[in-house]
């Protein structure tokens, strides 16, 4: 079940010695990022704080695999869109299109 951790931006946050998902004794730390303030593409004002989340190795090895499957099921996704726009578009369509993609 998903909670909501409010987390002091200027101070260092110490977590208890276990995973943050399972309880058992952390073999490593999930990096995180807390930010806030404005954060675009060309433009970042605010500020940042770094976090490490302690987790054991069955979690990270889950982590990471559900990210991994995100990416490819992402970009699988991404070329079949593709694919399907690609017969509709001729001449300046495509042009805008790829012009469209690179911005
Ligand atoms: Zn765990």
């Amino acid at each position: 079940m998903p909670q909501t951790l409010e987390v002091p931006i200027d101070q260092r946050i110490d977590f208890p010695q276990r995973c943050a998902r399972c309880g058992a004794v952390p073999t490593s730390t999930w990096p995180c990022m807390a930010k806030r303030g404005v954060d675009l593409n060309l433009f970042t004002f605010g500020r940042t704080s770094d976090i490490s989340i302690p987790v054991c190795t069955q979690c990270w090895t889950i982590r990471r695999a559900v990210s991994s499957l995100a990416m490819i099921l992402l970009s699988i996704g991404s070329l079949v869109a593709v694919g399907f726009l690609l017969p509709w578009l001729d001449g300046e369509g495509l042009i805008g299109f790829w012009l469209g993609l690179m911005v």
